[in-house]
């Protein structure tokens, strides 16, 4: 739900959020007729959002002194050329730095922490986990004015629709939490406080956990804590069990069946030989889980149970709910895992990925389409192919699979 238009999920890669290097640089202020168009946008939409409840005087408190501004345009526009491959996002997410400081902030707040799992369900190192992704544990909570970032996407661009909605949920915060709209920051794409949560989120999820009367997930660890654990609980998590675990597949598995939405029961992946990393067998019984592969078939394996599609609702992006698994095992004093990553294969860049996707397409692999996105119709596509092939089905792009297929495509022309 939160930051879902970041097109992060798909298989194996994180596409990164962040400004990149060959960006170009954005003037420092609008041209004077974008200026005129933008008030006239904030005029209109004064109207809209009066008809859905919103008093005159908030909304001219929260838009006045805003403008369009130029690097929210920029990034909102900005196509990632290459995406991090899934072991070097994980590098970071999961760094040493990150889970040192991770346990020092959950041994800071030990009582609150556990009020929120007695509240919700859901355990302390969780919480951190999300906490020391998001904002690097209230590092870095943004610092743009959320009014202005909004509007700015809700102007004009891809997400403009996303926007409006998210811009008047956020005239709805500042109206019932009495705040001033200057404190209210946040990242570029408008998402907030010390776990990032968008406003619409906010309004359904955040609570008030320091009794002070007012839902503050800027300033307040406890309420922003526990705004994120409401949302876990509503999104369907488990106390009692884990996200799921780094496990061993038998040489013979069927790679097509590794795939985070494929689930079975798991005493059927039990039955199929799936075991633990240390080799001992796996849980049996009904509950449902996944097998995945981020890296394909020479990279680590992962069982995936009901608590990781419940972080991605809070971040649809395969790659964070796993680094989220990963850094709550680490904030709970285990080991890092012992994962032999692929690490020779080649991000490809977006050309690449484009011309992937049209090779697949020509010989018959139906993608969906060719945007340079890895979605789930590519992933299968290039499953389809890699079987018809005799090759390992695990959906994975390489270099070596697109050469293959250019090649086909060549001779079958
Ligand atoms: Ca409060």
């Amino acid at each position: 739900m939160k930051r879902k238009f970041l097109l992060a999920a798909f298989f194996g890669f994180l596409a990164f959020n962040g400004p990149s290097a060959h960006a170009a640089s954005a003037p420092l202020v609008a041209a004077p007729e974008d200026r005129e168009h933008f008030a006239a946008f904030l005029r209109d939409f004064r109207a809209e959002a009066l008809a859905s409840g919103i008093g005159g005087e908030t909304y001219d408190r929260a838009t006045g002194g805003i403008h369009l501004n130029p690097r929210v345009q920029e990034l909102n526009l900005m196509q990632p050329e290459f995406v991090r491959p899934v072991w070097e996002y994980l590098k970071g997410a999961v760094s040493e730095d990150r889970v040192r400081i991770g346990r020092e902030a959950i041994a800071a707040n030990t009582a609150l922490l556990e009020r929120l799992k007695s509240r919700y369900g859901v355990q302390g190192e969780v919480l951190g986990a999300i906490w020391g992704l998001e904002t690097a544990y209230g590092r870095t909570i943004g610092s743009y004015n959320i009014f202005e970032a909004l509007a700015t996407l809700a102007y004009q661009g891809p997400r403009a629709a996303y926007a409006r909605k998210q811009l008047l949920a956020a005239l709805r915060i500042l109206q019932e939490e009495k705040r001033d709209p200057k404190t209210m920051v946040s990242s570029w794409a408008g998402a907030f406080g010390e776990t990032q949560f968008v406003p619409t989120t906010f309004l359904d999820y955040a609570v008030d956990e320091d009794g002070d009367g007012k839902r503050d997930v800027w300033q307040s660890q406890g309420d922003a804590l526990a705004s994120a654990a409401n949302y876990l609980k509503a999104s369907g998590w488990q106390t009692e069990t884990s996200w799921g675990e780094q496990v061993i597949l038998p040489p013979e598995f069927p790679l097509g069946e590794a795939d985070p939405e494929i689930r079975k029961p798991l005493s059927e992946w039990q039955a199929m030989g799936v075991r633990r990393a240390d080799g001992t067998a796996i849980d049996g019984g009904d509950a449902p889980a996944a097998i995945f592969i981020p890296a394909g078939y020479r990279g680590p394996a992962f069982l995936l149970r009901q608590n990781f599609n419940v972080v991605l609702k809070y971040n649809f992006a395969t790659s964070y709910a796993l680094a989220i698994g990963l850094l709550s095992d680490r904030l709970k004093g285990a080991a890092a895992i012992k994962a032999d990553w692929p690490e020779d294969i080649r991000p490809l860049d977006e050309s690449s990925r484009v011309a992937l996707q049209d090779g697949l397409t020509m010989l018959g692999f139906d993608t969906g389409g060719s945007d340079g996105v890895f979605g789930r119709r590519t992933r299968n596509a290039l499953r389809e192919y890699q079987k018809a092939r005799g090759l390992p089905a695990d959906g994975f792009p390489t270099p070596q699979i697109l050469t293959r297929i250019l090649n086909e495509r060549t001779i079958a022309r």
